[in-house]
C-alpha cells in the first residue's frame, strides 16, 4: 500500500513508520519538526520506500507538488501535532492550526484519492474525565479556554471534521484513541512524566511528582500502540470502523506509584520531590479497551516494566540522559 504519515518524525510517527515499512508498504512522511526530530526521518531515509516533505501540513500538505510518479494513495494518516503538555502550550496556535488546518488538509488528501483517512486523536477529549475508566461513548469533560484547550479542542475538532468528510463525502475514515504512551524515541525533553523521571533517575537527580501524585495514568508501550493502529487500518469498511478507538493499556498507576516503579528500575536510593500541579492536570485517566479487544482482537502486551526498561536502556544508549528535561508552565490548580 502506499501510504502517507503527517507527523513522521515525532515519537509515535517514527515507530509507524518503521511498522509499515517493515510491512512492505510504501510510506510518504511528512513533517515540519515543530515537535519531531530530524534523527527520526534520518533512520528511514536510506530506504528504497520511504520518502519524505518538509512541510506544514496546516498550510497545506504538496503531495503532488513532490510528484513521486503521481502514484495515488491508500492510506493517509494524520498524527502531526505537538503532543506533550508542555510542547503545545508552547505552542498553542500552531497545535490548534494542526489539529483544524492541519486535518482538513489531510482529510481532502484522502478524499482526492479514494484513501482511507486515519487520525491520531487522544484521550484529552475526555479531559478531566468524570466518568472512569473511560469507554468511547464518554463524551468529556473540558475546560474549552485551558491550559490544556489548544490540545483537547483541536483533537475534537479534528473528530468532528473526520466525521463530516465521512458524512458529507463518504470517506472512509478511522479515529484511534491514543492514551498515554512511551517508548524508546521520545523526546528526552519532551518535559512528560515518563522523560523527566528517566532523565532525572539516569543523572542521579530527584524525581520530580506534581502535586501529591495521587493522579492517574494508564501507560502503554509504544509497540501496542502501533500494532492496534494497524489492527484498524487492517478492517474492511464496514459501519463498525469508524467510531473512535481507544488504544491505552488499562493498568493504571498513581503517579507516585509510577515515580516508585521508576526508582526501583534505576537506583533505589533516589529522592521523590513535590511540585506544583499544573491547571487542569486530569485527576485520573484509564481507558475503557472494550472495543478495541472486541473489533481488533487486539489488546496491550507489554507491562510497565518491561516497556519501562526497554525505554532505560535506549535512553542510555543514545545518551539522551544528559538532556535536561523541559520546564512545565508554573501555572498551579490553586
Ligand atoms: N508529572 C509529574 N512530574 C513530571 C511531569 C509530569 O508528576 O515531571 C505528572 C503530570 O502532572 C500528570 C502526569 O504526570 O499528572 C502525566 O503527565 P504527562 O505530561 O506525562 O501527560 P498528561 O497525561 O498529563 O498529558
Amino acid at each position: 500500500m502506499n501510504v502517507l504519515l503527517t507527523g513522521s518524525a515525532g515519537f509515535v510517527g517514527s515507530h509507524l513508520t518503521e511498522r509499515l515499512l517493515a510491512d512492505g508498504h510504501t510510506v510518504t512522511g511528512v513533517d515540519n519538526y515543530i515537535s519531531g526530530q530530524p534523527g527520526n526521518t534520518a533512520l528511514f531515509v536510506d530506504h528504497p520506500n520511504f520518502k519524505f516533505i518538509q512541510a506544514d501540513v496546516s498550510e497545506g500538505i504538496p503531495y503532488k507538488a513532490a510528484a513521486f510518479d503521481g502514484q495515488t494513495l491508500d492510506f493517509v494518516l494524520h498524527f502531526a501535532s505537538p503532543a506533550s503538555p508542555p510542547h503545545y502550550q508552547q505552542f498553542p496556535i500552531e497545535t490548534l492550526m494542526v489539529g483544524a488546518q492541519g486535518t482538513q488538509h489531510a482529510l481532502e488528501l484522502a478524499h482526492a484519492h479514494g484513501a482511507t483517512f486515519l487520525l491520531a486523536s487522544t484521550s484529552e477529549v475526555y479531559g478531566d474525565p468524570q466518568v472512569h475508566p473511560q469507554p468511547e461513548s464518554y463524551w468529556g469533560h473540558v475546560n474549552p479556554n485551558g491550559l490544556r484547550s489548544c490540545y483537547d479542542e483541536a483533537k475534537r475538532y479534528a473528530e468532528a471534521i473526520t466525521f463530516a468528510y465521512h458524512r458529507r463525502h463518504g470517506v472512509d475514515t478511522r479515529v484511534i484513541r491514543i492514551f498515554n504512551t512511551y517508548g524508546p524515541r521520545m523526546r528526552p525533553d519532551d518535559g512528560r512524566v515518563v522523560t523527566n523521571l528517566i532523565v532525572q533517575a539516569l543523572a542521579g537527580r530527584p524525581l520530580t511528582v506534581y502535586g501529591d501524585g495521587a493522579q492517574t495514568r494508564s501507560f502503554q508501550y509504544v509497540t501496542d500502540l502501533v500494532d492496534g493502529t494497524v489492527a484498524l487500518m487492517d478492517q474492511p469498511e464496514s459501519g463498525a470502523v469508524h467510531a473512535p478507538v481507544n488504544l491505552g493499556n488499562p493498568d493504571e498507576y498513581t503517579i507516585l506509584e509510577f515515580a516508585q516503579v521508576i526508582r526501583e528500575l534505576i537506583d533505589p536510593d533516589l529522592e521523590i520531590i513535590h511540585e506544583a500541579l499544573p491547571a487542569d492536570d486530569p485527576r485520573q485517566r484509564k481507558p475503557d479497551i472494550s472495543r478495541a479487544r472486541g473489533l481488533l482482537g487486539w489488546s496491550p502486551q507489554v507491562g510497565l516494566r518491561a516497556g519501562l526498561t526497554r525505554t532505560v536502556e535506549s535512553f542510555r544508549q543514545s545518551g539522551s540522559a544528559a538532556a535536561e528535561p523541559a520546564e512545565r508552565t508554573p501555572v498551579t490548580a490553586e
